[in-house]
């Protein structure tokens, strides 16, 4: 009798603590939307980062604000 099916080992979601096999495409998470949450906290400090990483792009689009449409509202 070989019962190989239930040798499988079981993770769980770093996140959620759901179950998760090594086999799933979002391993170690449950998925994509865990594994979003985990870049989240990297992003919001929650793990430390050694150097803060600033997008420039990021940093344009913030830059740029100012481009409101005024005076266009005309009654
Ligand atoms: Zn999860």
């Amino acid at each position: 009798m070989a019962t190989e099916k239930k040798s499988a080992k079981l993770f769980k979601c770093p996140i959620c603590g759901m179950f998760v096999q090594p086999k799933d495409e979002d391993f170690p998470f449950c998925s994509d939307r865990c594994r979003k949450i985990d870049l989240g906290k990297w992003a919001t400090g929650v793990y430390k980062i050694s150097s803060p990483v600033l997008d420039p792009e990021v940093l344009e689009d913030l830059g740029g604000s100012g481009t409101g449409r005024g005076g266009a509202h005309d009654e």
